[in-house]
């Protein structure tokens, strides 16, 4: 007898859930035309808003540029210092490069894979003792849940530094009842079709309440545009998010909230029937999950990750190699002391599958295998 396959993050369920309301959304777009900058971006632009509380959105084309564009927004550029977690997505520490800056690799904490507020706090002192000028800090909202903001925005404050949330697993979650898109100065989102809010295609967004910040990122997103659209004011890129993309995730928001809380039952069920035999994630108190990952932390992890593959569960290692180690990367700072914590999760971690459409049954079965494997 064989077993269906197990996807590691099923879309299909999702879209024969939304049925003919996408494929009318999308063509829709296809016979009114307006492809760029149409209609359906500035209404998602709206209810993202709505939805966080942000009092600006910038929808953009991807996670990567809702990042690059703020750091080209302020300015950041060679001599620049900015602070980024050692373990997380490259794309975090890939723009600040960009721009010429140079990211300084800051430690996790062990039990919620995000920023260490102590060792952002030394390495900003490093930085500033080492010749660089710390301008800003990007805490990435790892596999779901918000960074702690409330240690780290007082010391970013104290230090005279913007903080942007790198949200690209996070849009959706709180942190004492506050969503994310609502910490610091910037909060950047990604809607590439893994992330818990994602589309066809690439796509992402800026959240800000800063009245200025806006009116630049409007302009960087369409070739540094000024109030005539070939007038160019400033240097920009093409950002813009594609039409077709904001009315698929117009009509997936409708799902979201709904999908949020499977996440968390999902995730509730696995720490129920693992916690005993691995360290399961962590929340801090007060925070909420959207869960863009459930990752455990195992002593033999890649006999566990083989025994998985065996039995046909598929796994991820999410990230095998802190970005400080990275050969594009190694020649950037870390913070004094090292990454030891992020060298650690990097051989430690085990995603498993994970989505709002996780059924009971096939859930027990994943946890039987990894049970039998640990
Ligand atoms: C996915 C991701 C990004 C980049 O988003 P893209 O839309 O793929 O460009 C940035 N940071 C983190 C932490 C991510 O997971």
């Amino acid at each position: 007898m064989t077993t269906p396959p197990i996807p590691f993050i099923d879309l299909k369920t999702q879209r024969a859930r939304m049925g003919s309301a996408v494929d009318e959304a999308i063509l829709k777009v296809v016979n009114h035309g307006a492809y760029i900058m149409g209609p359906e971006v500035i209404e998602l632009e709206r209810q993202l808003g709505e939805f966080c509380g942000a009092k600006h959105v910038l929808s953009c084309a991807n996670g990567t540029d809702a990042l690059g564009l703020v750091l080209m927004a302020k300015g950041v550029g060679p001599g620049d210092a900015v602070f980024v977690p050692a373990f997380t997505f490259v794309a975090t520490a890939e723009v600040v490069a960009w721009v010429g800056a140079t990211p300084v690799f800051v430690d996790v904490d062990e039990d919620n894979f995000n920023m260490n507020p102590a060792h952002l706090a030394a390495s900003i002192k490093w930085a500033r003792d080492n010749g660089l000028r710390p301008v800003g800090v990007i805490p990435v909202d790892l596999f779901g849940q918000p960074a702690d903001y409330q240690a780290i925005l007082p010391i970013a404050e104290a230090e005279e530094l913007w903080l942007m949330s790198d949200a690209a697993q996070s849009f959706g979650a709180k942190l004492n009842n506050r969503a994310v898109g609502t910490f610091g100065l910037a909060t950047a989102t990604s809607f590439f079709p893994a992330k818990p809010l994602g589309c066809y295609g690439d796509g992402g967004a800026v959240f800000t309440d800063d009245d200025e910040l806006i009116e630049v990122l409007r302009s960087i997103r369409i070739h540094g545009q000024g109030s005539d659209k070939y007038e160019n004011v400033r240097i920009g890129i093409n950002g813009r998010l594609d039409t077709i993309q904001a009315a698929v995730l117009i009509e997936k928001l409708k799902l979201f909230p709904d999908e949020i809380e499977a996440r968390d039952r999902v995730a509730s069920r696995y720490n129920a029937g693992l916690a005993d035999v691995a360290r399961v994630p962590h929340l801090r108190a007060g925070t909420t999950s959207v869960w863009a990952q459930y990752t455990l932390v195992l002593n033999d992890r890649d006999k566990v990750a083989a025994a998985c593959k065996a039995a046909n569960v598929p796994t991820a290692i999410y990230y095998p190699i802190p970005l400080s180690h990275q050969l594009g990367y190694k020649h950037f700072p870390t913070g004094p002391g090292g990454v030891p914590v992020s060298e650690r999760l990097s051989a430690g971690v085990l995603s498993l599958p994970m989505h709002p459409y996780l059924a009971p049954d096939v859930q027990d079965r994943i946890i039987d295998t990894v049970r039998q494997a640990i």
